[in-house]
């Protein structure tokens, strides 16, 4: 699939759609977890700075709530499309169901480019988001959380407009919300770190030692760069990671072949993962195309930035070295790249396991909201850990009993549960 055909939902419903079959799902469950239970559309005027007024398009997609609340974030991006959300509502309601927490799925986004609006302009904007869905979201109905292009501070803004509207204090309303404002320590990090736990565990049964292994990641955002620092900490090596350079509109990749600093290019890195390649150079890393991170002679590939990025046309540009795949971002790999990783033996941790981390973390954020009592950072790591560390066993376990590839593994998991879940509640 190229990149201008690709449908993420057409994926997700695919990747459904075979896992059903497998498991031998009922027509009527099938039908009611292969699309969207509720999808709200709808304008959000802003008034510009330049004192001119602009419209931009919002939705929230809730794919499923028979688990729990729905629960995912909300993205600001130029190029987003309703189905990338339906897609990545889909994922949500997997995620929640593989590492087992009370939560159904849902996604969010807004189209629109943060790069070219000031603070002032994404207040609004996220102001206008909450007040078009205030009666359909809530702590109890469905928790938003950021995703890529927001952040904490565009969460604390979506609190504030929530709590004006509901007349009180809701902290359980959104999570991502900065520490000492009803946010929890180590949300953060946790997705980068949930990535990395899973991928020692893989490590582990494949018997590979951690320190002797290379990686090369695409992306330098928020999952990318905390995964980087507790690869590093384990003793792993990066070689290479690419980002998006938006006054070139274009991505680069950064090489330094005896392993780059995380804590040099964290210093030269913007609010947006975009690495400055002046100071780069000056660093002495080498500067490459945006593409050349996967074609990188590493042992493990890790795609932390955008759905898509793993196709047909570039597949085979991965290096046979690489043993693992480790999908950090959301639906990096289409379906006929996923064939051909299959066949070549790599060794693959879905998506919706690999950074299930961030949810897990919200999950804890909001248990704690309800609490009104906060843990310390190192209980919230060691919960986070022993999560994902399940959950990868889980499917580890799975995959090999049955000799599913991880993928169907993990859906399997996560279908059956919430197949369970809207069985026991009499929907089907
Ligand atoms: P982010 O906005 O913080 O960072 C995105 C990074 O990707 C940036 O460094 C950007 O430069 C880079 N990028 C964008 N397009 C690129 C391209 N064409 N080539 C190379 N690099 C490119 O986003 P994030 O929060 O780190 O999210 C990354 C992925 O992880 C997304 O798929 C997101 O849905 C998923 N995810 C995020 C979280 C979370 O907690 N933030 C949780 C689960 C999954």
């Amino acid at each position: 699939m190229s990149k201008d055909t690709y449908n993420a939902y057409e994926s997700a419903q695919k990747q459904f759609d075979s896992v059903a079959e497998k498991i031998g799902l009922d027509e009527a469950t099938r039908e009611l977890l292969r699309q969207p239970m509720r999808e709200y559309h709808f304008s959000i005027p802003v008034k510009m700075d330049d004192g001119s007024v602009k419209v931009f398009r919002g939705y929230r997609i809730q794919h499923n709530d028979a688990r729990g609340p729905a629960k995912g974030g909300i993205r600001f991006h130029p190029l987003e499309t309703v189905d990338t959300i339906r897609a990545l509502s889909m994922w949500m309601t997997w995620k929640c169901a593989v590492v087992d927490i009370p939560l159904g799925g849902g996604k969010g986004g807004i189209i629109c480019d943060p790069h070219n609006l000031s603070d002032r302009e994404q207040e609004q904007l996220c102001r206008g988001w909450v007040r078009q869905l205030a009666r359909n979201i809530g702590p109890n109905q469905d928790v938003p959380a950021p995703d890529v292009m927001t952040n904490a501070k565009h969460m604390l803004w979506m609190l504030d407009e929530y709590e004006a509207i509901a007349g009180g204090r809701y902290p359980g309303f959104i999570t991502g919300k900065p520490v000492g404002m009803g946010g929890s320590l180590g949300r953060t990090e946790a997705t980068g770190f949930g990535v990395i736990f899973v991928l020692r565990e893989a490590l582990k049964k494949l018997n590979i030692d951690i320190t002797k292994t290379t990686a090369s990641f695409q992306g330098f955002g928020n999952v990318a760069q905390y995964a980087v620092k507790m690869y590093q900490q384990l003793g792993g090596k990066v070689l290479a990671i690419s980002c998006w350079d938006n006054a070139d509109k274009k991505a680069y990749t950064f090489k330094c072949e005896n392993g780059l600093d995380v804590n040099d290019l964290l210093g030269i890195t913007d609010a947006f993962g975009c690495i400055n390649k002046d100071k780069a150079k000056e660093l002495g890393y080498e500067i490459l195309p945006g593409d050349a991170w996967i074609e990188q002679n590493v042992d493990i590939l890790v795609p932390a930035a955008l759905e898509n990025q793993i196709r047909a046309d570039n597949v085979h540009n991965i290096s046979k070295n690489v043993k693992v795949l480790l999908e950090a971002a959301n639906g990096p790999t289409t379906l006929d790249a996923d064939k051909v990783i299959d066949e070549r033996g790599i060794f693959v941790i879905p998506d919706f396991l690999a950074n299930a981390g961030g949810v897990t973390c919200s999950y804890f954020e909001q248990v704690q909201c309800n609490m009104n009592y906060y843990w310390e950072k190192d209980e919230v790591m060691q919960k986070l850990d022993t999560k994902m560390t399940s959950a990868f066993k889980a499917v580890y376990d799975l995959s090999i009993n049955k000799s599913l590839k991880m993928r169907d593994a993990a859906y399997v998991i996560s279908i059956n549960r919430v197949a369970q879940a809207v069985k026991s509640r009499g929907w089907v």
